[in-house]
């Protein structure tokens, strides 16, 4: 990941605040027109902009930090906290079930990056916690993604339960879920159909599975390179299915970082993960903080 014009451009609007020992309210109005803009550009989303711009200028006029010693390093602060709690503050892990298994639903458009992080999250489960997960193969629309789903737990050594193509997704999942339950599974992760775009069909589809399956967990995964259409995405399936977290895929890709800096804001649900590679061990936990820091370079 680079948000390589994103931090030049906060860095500088920033910048022009050193050395002076005491900022003006006209050049803090300077600074948050750029830092504004920056944002903008990065292609974050208009009212998140807004609502950050207003804190941070309200804070640096309210803590006498214009005429305290090193304004410039103080309103880095700001900027670097309000990024955090933008993004969430604090990392959100995954739900877990009291009782085995934790059942996780994966839901998104097609080639936003769902099948491959399910079997990025298996491997996660099994290397951190030794788990033993099953994965369901709930696409029935293209055989290709049932293959797909198979190579990538073969790739991993995790099971996967399937009944090809001709069967209704709801009975797959039910029948997925017995077998956990019979091998003492402690992880089920259902892989679901995508389709290009939000439609009532595939969403009618994944309601009836929510409703059979009671999901711990159902992790929306987006495309960060697509920017504000990954928001506008995560508006439409939380809208749905009410998800529990978000994985932000192709961060490794994603130049500009508005999807990363709006989703949270903007659908009040944690981006949990994020994919930053196609192997499968290139998903991480996604902590505010430390992409707080990444942004400001
Ligand atoms: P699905 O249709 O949502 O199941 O999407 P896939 O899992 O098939 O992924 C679509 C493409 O995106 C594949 O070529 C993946 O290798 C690639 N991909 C998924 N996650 C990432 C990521 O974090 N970074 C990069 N660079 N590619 C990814």
């Amino acid at each position: 990941m680079a948000f390589e014009g994103l931090t030049e451009r906060l860095q500088n609007a920033m910048r022009k605040l050193r050395g002076k020992g005491k900022v003006s309210e006209n050049d803090l109005r300077e600074t948050m027109r750029e830092i504004r803009l920056a944002l903008l550009e990065a292609d974050v989303n208009f009212t998140v902009v807004k609502d950050f711009v207003k804190q941070v200028r309200d804070r640096a006029m309210g803590a006498d930090v214009l005429e305290g010693l090193n304004p410039a390093q103080q309103i880095v602060k700001i900027v670097d906290e309000e990024l955090t709690k933008t993004m969430g503050d604090e990392a959100v892990p995954l739900n877990k079930s009291e009782k085995i298994p934790t059942i996780i639903m994966m839901v998104g458009l097609q080639g936003a990056g769902k099948t491959t992080t399910a079997g990025k999250l298996a491997l996660k489960l099994k290397n951190e916690e030794n788990a033993r997960p099953l994965m369901i193969a709930g696409d029935v629309y293209r055989p290709a993604a049932i293959e797909q789903l198979v190579q990538v737990a073969a790739g991993i050594d995790v099971p996967v339960f399937q009944l090809g193509t001709d069967v209704d997704p709801v009975e797959i999942v039910r029948q997925g879920l017995a077998q956990a339950e019979e091998n003492h599974n402690d992880y089920v992760i259902i892989d679901t159909a995508g389709r290009l775009q939000i439609d009532e069909q595939l969403m009618d589809e994944l309601a009836n599975i929510k409703d059979l399956a009671h999901p711990d967990e159902i992790l929306l995964t987006v495309d960060a390179m697509t920017g504000q259409n990954a928001v506008a995405t995560a508006e439409g399936f939380n809208g749905k299915l009410d998800v529990t977290g978000v994985v932000l895929t192709k961060l490794d890709g994603d130049t500009r970082g508005g999807a990363a800096l709006s989703i949270r804001a903007v659908t009040g649900k944690p981006i949990k993960f994020i994919g930053q590679g196609e192997k499968m061990t290139d998903l991480d936990v996604f902590h505010p903080d430390r992409m707080a820091s990444r942004i400001l370079g």
